[in-house]
């Protein structure tokens, strides 16, 4: 029997269609890459450094650096010039402004975030929190955007070395300002955050929360758009991911590690992404004085995982519908189950 949910921050509805034949780990990949610890070409392992440019920040450790961020080597935006829109008819056009930054994730090739130790993961969550707040400061960007590719069908690059990556765009994507939209709404008609209020409902009910440290809560979402999607959100209120204290970004650290950790095990090294949802940059906006008025008490920066099992196809480009055939509840159960040492 399928059910149709509503996303209560993006008003998307979505069909769970769990199909009772199939268990949840059915969906795990069946032949997991293994990779070497070391690749003589790649730029990213320790030993190769002299094959990039100087680092633009890095954390050091007693055997050298922990992680470090490195201007990508094919920018798919660059820093040089200033933005500029223009209109082309109906058409508009701008120089490809921004910048992208490759955060790589320690020298070892191969290995997966969740396999690091724990103090390295939270190496990495600081620097990605130093560089986001180095970029915020650049009045040409207006969003920031934190995400990682992990393996071949989730866009890894050529190099199958641990690395996640920063794009700072001049614009503000379609699909934040939907998030940013909902959160508002819900704001304007509630006079609370929907994200404190998921916190709230779903710590009542337990069944899609997966664990939780004394910072962050893991959970599948309601309406999950796919099997095993995962939902990492901070417990004390907080728009902005830069400026987040030391113990929470540690606490963010070992939450993503435990629950990559069993996504790995139960799932077989899946390919995965994640976006890091954070606050856009509040840069004024002409004729909208009060555009940013209720951001700092309406949105909640939080991360976003999502398993590369399925593959969205023509109904759920032509609806913008998604058909999910695991659902929440099944998923948290089946990581539950799952050792996440
Ligand atoms: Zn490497
Ligand atoms: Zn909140």
């Amino acid at each position: 029997m399928s059910e149709l949910r509503k996303d209560p921050v993006m008003g998307r509805w979505v069909i769970i269609s769990e199909r009772r034949s199939q268990r949840p780990d059915q969906f795990a990949d069946a032949f997991p890459t293994v990779c070497p610890l070391k690749q003589p070409d790649c730029p990213f392992c320790a030993g190769n450094e002299e094959r990039v440019p100087p680092p633009i920040a890095e954390i050091l450790s007693p055997e050298g650096w922990s992680c470090r961020a490195l201007p990508a080597a094919s920018p798919i935006l660059r820093q040089e010039s200033r933005f500029e829109e223009h209109r082309l008819g109906m058409f508009h056009i701008a120089a490809g402004v921004g910048a992208h930054e490759i955060i790589v994730e320690g020298g070892r090739h191969g290995r997966s975030l969740a396999d690091l130790p724990l103090q390295q993961v939270a190496d990495v969550v600081l620097l990605w929190e130093r560089r986001l707040t180095e970029l915020g400061k650049d009045d040409r960007f207006k969003h920031l955007m934190l995400f990682k590719n992990h393996g071949p069908t989730a866009g890894e690059g050529t190099y199958r070395h641990p690395h996640s990556q920063i794009i700072a765009l001049p614009v503000t994507p379609a699909r934040v300002k939907d998030k940013l939209d909902g959160a508002k709404e819900y704001f304007s008609q509630t006079g609370r955050c929907v994200f404190c209020a998921i916190l709230e409902r779903e710590s009542r009910e337990k069944e899609r929360i997966l664990w939780e440290n004394d910072h962050c809560v893991v959970l599948t979402p309601y309406a999950s758009r796919f099997p095993f999607e995962l939902w990492i959100v901070p417990k004390t209120h907080r728009a902005d991911f830069p400026g987040t204290p030391e113990p929470v970004l540690r606490g963010l650290a070992e939450a993503l590690k435990r629950t990559l950790a069993r996504l790995s095990r139960l799932l077989h090294d899946p390919p995965y992404n994640f976006i890091l949802h954070s606050a856009p940059l509040r840069r004024p906006r002409e004729g909208f004085p009060d555009y940013w008025d209720t951001l700092d008490r309406d949105y909640h920066w939080h991360l976003e995982l999502i398993p590369r099992l399925t593959r969205v196809a023509g109904f759920e480009w032509g609806t913008g519908f998604y058909i999910n055939p695991v659902s929440p509840e099944g998923a948290t159960r089946a990581l539950q189950e799952t050792a996440d040492g």
